[in-house]
């Protein structure tokens, strides 16, 4: 299952030299530029383009700027730059939409297409079926004297940091006076350059490791605690005041605290969401899979959370529907609105440097220690051939006082707990997360929900 190329609403992704190849990413660009320049005000659309740092993504943006080209669309290319980069910059050039050649955070043998929409989303749902009806009547090939121009947009990070830094949440001057010392991992993804930046711009020390943005991740690329060893061994060796890792597009933001201790993804946004929620009231918005703590931040501000399907795009729409200030995802991501509807690992860095600077000299142990602790287990596991929905009436049977959502995947509720079981949209596994206020029991609630997953594995 793992050679077949993974077509989701907002994306194509696959591994290097199997599924995705430059043939694929050249069709999958000139649908996606025939799509967005039926829909373009202009008489010719323009379309934006970057990558991240992966060995792969030079060829595969010369194959996706070439079906671009070939439909007619000009191309703006800004480089090797985060994907909240590439989304700012579409709404920047009044784009007919962007191209971010990036798997995120998957392993380095993967790469993927996400498309983006001339607001700065990724596609909605819709938009998505849109495009590939578009596809599937074909695409019209420009002649020689029609083929798209290509020009080059060398400041799209530039901008980008300077819309951070204006925004009404930070006081810039404090954090710069405030000097704290930053520990920084960019795993040799798209981050080392706008994360030192922005690092500096804020007055804060540095101890940095693979900043270098040659795509040779030195270690699985996604920001889990399992993976950030190092990062932690750095903060307790440099006496840091805090440890920043993003994943290869910089769109994940992971902490270590000044023990040297990775506090979990989930803690990400509760601390940016309370620094924003500090200024603007308004719902935050958030998936069905992230931490409970959102809610304690939340209720705490005096404003209610509103949950999402899983993926960036649900939480961005919802967010533009309640005029909601900040919202994002559990894995690491924070949308803050008054910047742009994305996940945005330098904006979430820059929140949170904020609130350190703020908590009058507190530490980022002794905030999170202050804060109710839940024990969240996230497992995952190849997909079974079988279908889900007996999984999940299984699973209903099984625990009948539970509140039920099957608004994506199943999520099983009760007062102090929950269990998450969902495909995943971008990789050929099914993951199980469950969250409770101890260890224990959140591991039970993940076991219970595996034992009839694994017995359908087995069967086939
Ligand atoms: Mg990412």
């Amino acid at each position: 299952m793992t050679d077949k190329l993974m077509v989701s609403v907002s994306g194509v992704r696959g591994r290097v030299g199997e599924a995705l190849s430059p043939e694929v990413i050249t069709r999958f660009a000139a649908g996606f530029g025939t799509w967005a320049a039926a829909r373009a005000a202009k008489p010719r659309a323009a379309i934006v383009v970057g990558r991240d740092s992966r060995v792969s993504g030079p060829m595969f943006q010369r194959a996706a700027i070439a079906g671009l080209q070939s439909v007619g669309c000009d191309v703006i290319e800004v480089g090797v730059v985060p994907t909240p980069t590439v989304q700012l910059a579409v709404e920047f050039h009044h784009a007919a939409g962007g191209l971010a050649i990036t798997a995120s955070h998957n392993p380095i043998e993967w790469n993927a297409l996400k498309f983006i929409a001339p607001s700065g989303l990724f596609l909605s749902a819709e938009e998505g079926a849109s495009m590939r009806e578009a596809m599937a009547k074909g695409v019209a090939l420009a002649t020689w004297d029609r083929l798209g121009e290509v020009r080059s947009d060398p400041d799209a990070v530039a901008r980008h940091l300077d819309a951070i830094l204006a925004l009404p949440y930070l006081d810039v001057e404090a954090v710069r006076q405030r000097r704290l010392h930053v520990a920084l991992d960019c795993v040799r993804g798209a981050g080392g350059p706008i994360m030192t930046a922005l690092l500096e711009r804020l007055g804060c020390r540095v101890s940095a490791i693979n900043l270098e943005a040659d795509g040779r991740f030195p270690r699985p690329p996604e920001p889990i605690a399992a993976n950030l060893g190092e990062l932690e061994a750095l903060v307790r060796l440099a006496g840091a005041d805090v440890g920043f890792a993003v994943d290869p597009d910089v769109d994940r933001l992971a902490l270590i605290d000044e023990t040297g201790h990775a506090i979990g993804e989930d803690y990400t946004l509760a601390l940016a969401a309370s620094v924003v929620l500090r200024h603007r009231k308004g719902p935050l918005v958030t998936n069905l899979s992230t931490s409970r703590i959102v809610d304690d931040i939340a209720s705490e501000a005096g404003v209610p959370v509103i949950r999402t399907p899983v993926g960036e795009v649900n939480v961005a729409i919802r967010m533009r529907a309640e005029g909601a200030p900040v919202g994002g995802e559990g894995n690491g991501g924070v949308i803050v609105a008054g910047l742009h509807l994305g996940r945005d690992a330098p904006a979430g860095a820059a929140l949170v440097l904020q609130m350190l600077t703020g908590a009058g000299g507190e530490t980022l142990s002794g905030i999170t220690k202050r804060w109710p602790r839940y024990a969240i287990v996230k497992d995952k596991l190849d997909r079974p051939s079988g279908s889900l929905h007996q999984i999940y009436d299984t699973l209903r049977s099984a625990f009948p006082g539970a509140g039920v959502d099957l608004e994506d995947g199943l999520r099983l509720t009760w007062s102090d707990s929950w269990l998450h079981v969902r495909p995943s949209g971008t990789e050929p596994i099914v993951r199980v997360i469950a969250e409770a206020p101890t260890e224990a029991r959140a591991r039970e609630l993940v076991a219970r929900a595996r034992a009839p997953l694994d017995a359908m594995q087995s069967v086939r």
